[in-house]
């Protein structure tokens, strides 16, 4: 696999980067809501700032689908990483306009000026040459930092990258050496745990991964559609019917054995946050009964494997576990690979949060801000904005 440019290789001291970071965070209420991805955005800019570079950044934020939409303006954000910096941050009410070209012009050495949300044009997705040449404009050279959206060809992904020298940011350095270690040579055993909601979005990744891994651990509302298959009664758990026939496939392929599935699960009366739990067998699921989390058998089943390995990638929750009565399956998963000495890398919006959200932050190795653009890499799939990257390598 192909290398890339560092911050390092670039003279930027006294020059304008442009800096395409992933700061598609949550809002509510006007404010931003979850940070992870700005603090994990703040080292490329200190690094940067730190060299003596004019730092012009940008990235999406939300699906504005090309529209400007109050809503989905960067001020926010701004003002968040101007907190979180300690320094401050020029907002530029638009990507290529005047109130860009002035806060520009104005920046010295060391400043930062935030660009408008780039979904806002409608050049952005559909990487338009005319919009990628005059976000290009702004800097002399280009730092890729935004691993979250590196596997969209877009204009300030892939568009820009095409017309400026470019670097890859330092986050955007360590999540491809993270991904490329677990596909490349993972330290065995190497154990992949997955859940979530959809089997559709995961089977690529399933299908690919299987033969790599020494065991696949499968929790999350997706286990629902394999026991299906296997002919288990799951009662109103999710299931998607359109992927029982590649399921059967899966289950009857040779590395199907190293597929480990849940023995017992816990089910609701009905799909309410409030609804008692019951803990039941998987051949005992009644026919109305909601599966929202794994068992606590098949917690303590998973963590004995997660503790016996040598590496592990975790995407997707256990079980609906934004509800207390559903997250002890989470729960148990999180704390088990923070304590083990497994490396542990954590992809996807859900699992992070599931993390952060148990406290086990600092048990894990590392922490991905990148869902998609993780799975992708480990289905082996070449990244757009990585290729980009690698031609000026
Ligand atoms: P995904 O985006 O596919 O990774 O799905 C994440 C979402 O799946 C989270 O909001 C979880 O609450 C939800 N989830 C996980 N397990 C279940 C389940 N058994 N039933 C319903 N939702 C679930």
């Amino acid at each position: 696999m192909g290398t890339f440019l560092t911050v390092s290789e670039l003279p930027v001291a006294g020059r304008k980067v442009l800096l395409r970071s992933d700061l598609n965070v949550p809002l509510r209420n006007g404010e931003v809501a979850d940070d992870f991805r700005l603090r994990s955005a703040l080292p490329a800019i200190n690094l940067l700032r730190e060299k003596g570079a004019q730092v012009i950044l940008c990235s999406h934020l939300g699906r504005p689908k090309g529209c400007v939409l109050d809503e989905l303006r960067m001020a926010p954000v701004a003002a968040r990483l101007s907190e979180l910096g300690g320094y401050p941050v020029a907002y530029a009410t638009d990507t290529v306009g005047t109130d860009a070209a002035r806060l520009i012009e104005q920046a010295r050495p060391g400043e930062v000026v935030l660009l408008e949300n780039t979904r806002f044009h409608p050049g952005e997705t559909s990487n338009d040459s005319d919009y990628a040449s005059e976000l290009a404009e702004w800097a002399d050279f280009f730092v890729l930092d935004a691993f979250g959206t590196a596997h969209r060809a877009h204009a300030s992904t892939v568009g820009v990258p095409d017309r400026l020298r470019s670097a890859a940011g330092p986050l955007m350095e360590r999540e491809i050496e993270m991904f490329r270690l677990l596909l490349e040579d993972p330290p065995r055993p190497f154990t992949v745990l997955l859940g979530g909601a959809k089997i559709s979005d995961k089977l690529p990744l399933i299908r690919s991964l299987l033969p790599k891994v020494d065991a696949m651990l499968i929790g999350g509302g997706m286990c629902f559609s394999l026991l299906a298959t296997e002919g288990y009664e799951v009662g109103d758990s999710m299931v998607e019917p359109d992927c029982f026939n590649s399921l059967h496939d899966l289950l009857r392929s040779t590395e199907a054995d190293r597929l480990v599935l849940p023995s017992d699960v816990v089910t609701a009366p009905e799909l309410d946050a409030t609804a008692p739990p019951s803990v039941v067998n998987i051949s005992a699921i009644q026919e109305e009964a909601w599966g929202l989390d794994i068992g606590p058998a098949t917690a303590k089943q998973f963590a004995a494997v997660i503790g016996g390995s040598r590496s592990v990638f975790w995407n997707g929750p256990m079980g609906l576990f934004e509800w207390e009565n559903y997250q002890a399956g989470t729960r148990t998963i999180a704390a088990a690979l923070a304590g083990s000495p497994a490396l542990s890398v954590v992809g996807g919006g859900d699992s992070v949060a599931a993390i952060r959200l148990f406290g086990q932050e600092n048990g894990i190795d590392h922490l991905s801000t990148g869902g998609g653009a993780g799975l992708k890499m480990l289905e082996g799939q070449t990244l757009p904005a990585i290729e980009a990257l690698e031609r000026w390598a």
